[in-house]
Order: structure tokens, then sequence, then C-alpha cells
């Protein structure tokens, strides 16, 4: 495996690379180099397999279907005896269930009673649906204009050739994809491991749940969001509570996190105008850069790996150590650290960094190679207000119109901190960089939210 790229190194190789003035746009080429697929794999059976990705290539054992056979019920027939013009009366010789195979021999002016699945019998390739027929005493009648050669008959290998590539390495195991697998009898398939990743909320002002209301204080819903997001995503979540802003417990986070994680989900703590220590945990504790998004909601984001050691001076040099939190964390150690994603606090400013950056990256941590999901074009059915220079997502509702043409329009209060017009919301509106005020009618962007969690 080549080394991994320093932040450094990543931000060197980038053009026009502005941590400060970060485009929206630039920040997927960034953690595409920061992050890789995990090395590990696994041969998982079908049923545990779902939503992992694919580790290798899986090659066809077998033809798919093994056999020509029918599609339909009705009577297998030769093709060639078909004429334009001339309805066709065959003699009834037998009758062919699925799971069977005809060996008798089948002359010309006879048919072979047939149910869909059942293999073609030899020399035949053709099938007319029962409905299409009559029956009389000399057997079945086959009017004319309604059937040609080679109709409601599938092919031996038409789904999957043997020997050709049916699924590839990278691809995430939808339900298409189990099905698929199955049909070529493959009990396991090998799937990258599953990935870990840890998240904790950070801040004084934050409350757990049970906990007391008090003045000033919030509940802490980012650790609620980014469990669903993770879950839908099918990673192994580790959760870490609620973290207050005391360097020793904000360490004894980190690095629990870093030894049993691939990835540390934080949110709050980032933007410049922070007082508490969460930045300056995440400089000591790792290679990390902070950066400000030209984005809406959004902006302050850090990203970087930190380290999973603990620094004997920095702990020793403190007299709040022996109060910090000490996790359990002696399974699955992770030498090499973890990819930090330090998100802003904002509750909707972390939904949508999650789905515009980290998604992404974690995708590509997972193994998976599949393209983004393709954003919608729906009319704006209202002005919405944008300044050239920043991109900005916002909450909306897409909805068929009358004459089927989508349709959307924002949910309400566009609040960095306002959950409720997200709940609301079914995709995310996206302006994009250079864009400017969108009048009513004009075409946008729509990040469709059933496709991203
Ligand atoms: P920060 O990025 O730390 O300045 O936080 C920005 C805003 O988000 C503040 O109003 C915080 O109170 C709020 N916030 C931060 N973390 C959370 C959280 N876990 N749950 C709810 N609100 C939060
Ligand atoms: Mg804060």
């Amino acid at each position: 495996m080549t080394r991994a790229l320093t932040l450094a190194e990543i931000a060197a190789g980038l053009q026009g690379y502005d941590p400060q003035a970060l485009r929206a746009s630039d920040v997927g080429a960034f953690l595409e180099r920061l992050v890789a697929p995990v090395a590990e794999t696994e041969a998982l059976g079908l049923f545990e397999a779902l939503g992992r990705v694919l580790a290798q290539d899986v090659i066809s054992p077998i033809h798919v279907p093994p056999h020509d056979n029918s599609a339909m019920d009705g009577y297998a027939l030769d093709g060639r005896q078909l004429l334009p013009d001339q309805a066709l009366t065959l003699r009834v010789v037998g009758k062919v269930l699925a799971g069977q195979a005809w060996t008798g021999p089948v002359h010309a002016g006879e048919c072979v009673k047939i149910m869909t699945g059942a293999p073609m019998p030899a020399g035949l390739d053709t099938v007319v649906p029962q409905e299409f027929t009559t029956a009389g005493t000399d057997g079945i009648t086959v009017p004319a204009g309604v059937l040609s050669a080679g109709d409601n008959r599938r092919f031996q290998g038409e789904d999957l050739r043997q020997g050709a590539v049916a699924l590839s390495k990278g691809e995430l195991l939808t339900p298409a994809a189990l099905g698929l697998a199955a049909s070529m009898g493959l009990k396991t398939v090998p799937v990258f491991r599953r990935l870990r990743v840890a998240y904790f909320s950070t801040g004084d002002e934050i409350l757990s749940l049970g906990e007391a209301a008090r003045e000033g204080a919030v509940y802490d819903s980012n650790r609620y969001t980014v469990f669903g997001l993770l879950t839908r995503l099918g990673v192994q979540v580790i959760d870490l509570g609620v973290v207050p802003d005391t360097p020793a417990r904000l360490e004894a986070a980190f690095l629990a996190a870093a030894q049993q994680a691939d990835a540390i989900i934080t949110s709050g703590g980032v933007s410049v105008g922070e007082a508490d220590h969460t930045r300056t945990l995440m400089k000591q504790l790792g290679d990390v850069t902070f950066w400000r998004i030209a984005m809406r909601p959004g902006r302050p984001m850090a990203v970087g790996r930190i380290r999973a050691e603990r620094i004997p001076a920095l702990s020793a040099s403190r007299a709040d150590t022996a109060s910090a939190t000490s996790y359990q964390n002696e399974s699955n150690p992770s030498p090499a650290g973890a990819i930090l994603f330090g998100l802003p606090g904002n509750p909707v400013a972390v939904m949508v960094t999650f789905l515009a950056f980290v998604r992404p990256a974690l995708l590509r941590m997972m193994g998976c190679t599949r393209a983004a999901p393709p954003l919608l074009r729906a009319i704006s059915t209202e002005p919405i207000r944008k300044k050239p220079g920043r991109t900005e997502y916002q909450r909306g509702r897409v909805t068929t119109a009358a004459d089927g043409t989508l349709q959307v329009a924002t949910t309400g209060n566009q609040g960095s901190g306002v959950l409720s017009s997200m709940v609301q919301a079914n995709g995310l509106i996206v302006l994009h960089h250079d864009q400017n005020t969108v009048a009513p009618g004009d075409a946008v962007d729509v990040m469709l939210l059933d496709a991203v969690m």
C-alpha cells in the first residue's frame, strides 16, 4: 500500500486551494486524497452482506439462466412452421413443467405444453402463450399474425454468461445484487470489513438526554442525527456521548475514538471564534486543518487525522487528567489513527456537511466506487434569494405538479439551527457557488434525501 499523503501534500497538489475560502465543490477532491478504502476483507453469507461493499469482482461460475427456457405458460414449438398469413394447428405431445426436462422427440406438426421457466425442448425455439391459442380436437391452433419465431423464449446465459464479471469490486450490495449473487449459486461474497465510525458532541452547553434542563443549555441533537445518518450508511457506530469542553475529557474521547474507529465525527467547537479547547486538542492530537468553506449552512469544518497514541507530555502537564473519562477500547485497536471530520455545531449544518462531504468520503473508505446519486432538476415555485460566491443548501419539498413536472418549494425557516424545516424537507436545493437569485419557474438542482439517508 502506498503511504498516506499528509495534509500539506494534499494541499500542495490542489490548484487554488485556500483553506480560508474553500469552495464547497473543491472539498471532495481534498477528501478523496485524504481517505482510502479499508484493507481488510471478509466473506459473508448473502443475508449478512446487504449494504456491504464488494471487495473483489465476482465472476459467474455458471450461465444464468442455465438453459433456454420459456417466458410464458403456453406451448413450445419450432418457429419455422409459422407462416405469415396462416393459422397453425399443432398436436400436443406432452407437457414440461418448470424444473423438468423434456427428452422425447417433437416432430413437425407437434408442440409441447410448457410452463414458465421450464427448459425449452431440444429443437424448439418459440412459445405461444396459452391465451393466444384455441383448443380443438386436433390440438391447439395459433392464429395468423400473433407470433414470430423466437418469441417468449429466454436464452441460456442472457442474464449472466459463465466466466463473465457479474458484480464488480466497489459495488454496494443492494437487494438486486444479493439476488444476482444468489442466482449464480454463490453462498458467500467477498466484502470489505465494516467501517467503524466514532462520534461525539462537544460543548459545555450541550445536555445529554436525561439531564435536567438548565439556563443556557440545549439538548444534544447532533448525536442522534449523526447516529441516524451513519446507521443508514451501514457503518458500525461507536457513540462516545457528549464531551464537555475540558482538555482531559476531550483528549480521552479523541484517543478512544482514534483507537477504535476508522473515522471520527465530532460536532461543535470548530469555528474561529470558539473559546473552547476542541480546536487546540485536534491540532495537538493529529494532523488537522481548519476550513472556512464558502457555503451555507456549514462554513467551519476541521479535517485531518487523529493519532491513536497518547502524548505523555500533553497529559502530564495537566492537572485535570485524573478526572478524564476512561473509555474501554481494547477491541480492534487502530494504530494508524483515524480520519477526523470536525463538523460545525449547528444541527442543520451538521447534516448538510455530512451529506455533502462526509458521506462520500466514508463511502470511499468503505471501498465503494459507486458514483454519487444524480441531482434532480425541479422547478422552484418561489423566489429564493442567493448571492454568488458561496454554495447554499436550502431545505425543500419536491412534489409532482399536475402536468407531471417536478417542482420544489423551501420548507420555511432556513436557520442553520432549525431542524423542523429539515424534517419537513425531502430534498436539499443545491444553489451552486456562482448561482444568483432564483426566480419562480427557474429550474434548480435538488439532492433527494431518500437517496442519501
Ligand atoms: P459551535 O459550532 O460549537 O459554535 O455551535 C454552534 C451552535 O450549535 C451553538 O448554538 C450550539 O449550541 C449548537 N450546538 C452545538 N452542538 C450541538 C449539539 N450537539 N446539539 C444541538 N445543538 C448544538
Ligand atoms: Mg461551541
